[in-house]
This record gives C-alpha cells, structure tokens and sequence, in this order.
C-alpha cells in the first residue's frame, strides 16, 4: 500500500492516543504521540525552574534542547538530551507545563520539523491539536476526536487513580477546562478541526466502538 498519513486532533482525554496506538499496531504504521514532544520541552522548563509563562527565557532555552523520538517494540520513546523521560513527563504537572509552552510560537516552530520528518519516510498515525490543520495539512485522513468535559475528565481521573497520583474529580476537571480554554485560544495553531477532518464525538460509546468508526473512517477514506 502506498505510504499515507492520519491525523487524529482533539482535546485531553479524548482518546486520541489508545485509539491511535491501537490503530498503529493494526495497520502495522509508526504512532507519533506530538503531545509528548511538548511534555518534553515542558519538561526541561520546569527542571531548570523557569515559569511555564516565561516566554523569553523558554525561548533563550530552546537552543539547548533536543528532543528525539525512538521505537522500541513498536512504542514510541522520547528522549530529552539524550535521557529517557518517556514516563517522567505523564504528571499533572508537566501537562501543565506543556499546555503552557506550546502557546508559545517559536517552541511550536522549534518543533515542526521534528515531526514532519517523521511522516517523511513512514506512513504514521500522528495525534496532538494541529496535525491536519499545521503539521500534515496534506494527511490522506483527518480525523477531530472530542467528547464532553465531564467525560474526559472521569476517563482521565480513573487513570491518574489507577497510577496512585491523589487527585479529585474536580480539579481533573478544572484542569482539562483550562487546558481546553489554552490550547483552543492560543493565537498560533489553536485546536481546531481542519475544514476536511471527519469530526467524531464519542462522548457516548466506548473504546472498541470508537477503533471501529476510526476504521471505517480510514477505509472510506484511503478508498477515494
Ligand atoms: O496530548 P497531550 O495531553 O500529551 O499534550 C500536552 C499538551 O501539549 C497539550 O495540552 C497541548 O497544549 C500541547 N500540544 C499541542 N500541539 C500538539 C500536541 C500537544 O499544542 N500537536
């Protein structure tokens, strides 16, 4: 099969990544996770105690910052300098950082070719907030994954509880509001579905019905 690409957009929560791993490992394609690069610069800024607002010295810090991604076993690793951070950067805290960060339009354009290389050679499933819109604006499939707040939110607290951090529902809650109100009102590559993506709420079906209607999706669509 000719090499393509999906783009899968959307706000925290809303799947995007098991769908995409899942989607990944079936059609036997690259998952690039964009959202773990900003963790990553998220990451570094916050270790070097620098306010997650504090665009000019973010943007002084950029030039010593490499991010890399690596595939092992068919699972994306991030390295920041060379170090494994692929799970220090999945804290409450660093989502924060990351949300941050990626306001900032010189971080955003620090990052763009990292991931465009990466669907340079490979056919990838990509997810993050400006894939069809920005990054592949080309992606054969186009996909906005969303559901309400409420549910991304109880979908989010149950893994934070499964991982032992202490959260409650509400702040989960108020966080994915602000990361919403953030990532949706930055002036540089908001999240926002491209005019061509097929939008797909699945406030009210699960996991496994929401892999199928991706399918559907992306057989329908690599059919035209
Ligand atoms: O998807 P994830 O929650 O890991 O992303 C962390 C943060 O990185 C998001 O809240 C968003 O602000 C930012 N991001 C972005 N553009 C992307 C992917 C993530 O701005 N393509």
């Amino acid at each position: 099969m000719k090499k393509f690409a999906v783009a899968i957009d959307g706000p925290s929560g809303a799947g995007k990544s098991s769908i995409a791993k899942a989607l990944a490992k079936k059609l036997n394609i690259i998952y690039v996770d964009t959202g773990a690069i900003y963790r990553t610069v998220g990451l570094y800024v916050y270790r070097h105690n620098v306010d997650s607002k504090d665009e000019d010295s973010i943007i002084a810090m950029l030039s010593d910052i490499s991010v890399s991604l690596d595939y092992v076993d068919g699972v994306q690793h991030i390295f920041l300098n060379g170090e494994d951070v692929s799970d220090l950067i999945r804290t409450e805290t660093i989502s924060r950082y990351a949300s941050d960060v990626s306001a900032i339009p010189e971080v955003r354009a620090f990052l763009l070719n990292l991931q465009r290389d990466m669907a340079k050679e490979n056919s990838v499933i990509m997810d993050g907030r400006d894939i069809g819109t920005v990054v592949l604006p080309d992606a054969e499939v186009k996909i906005f994954l969303t559901a309400s707040a409420e549910v991304r939110a109880r979908r989010r607290f149950k893994e934070l509880t499964e991982k032992g951090e202490t959260v409650t529902f509400d702040e989960v809650l108020a966080a994915i509001i602000t990361r919403d109100r953030n990532d949706s009102s930055r002036a540089t590559a908001p999240l926002k579905a491209a005019d061509d993506a097929v939008i797909l709420d699945n406030s009210d079906i699960n996991a496994s019905e929401t892999l199928d209607r991706v399918i559907d999706i992306i057989r329908s669509k690599t059919a035209e």
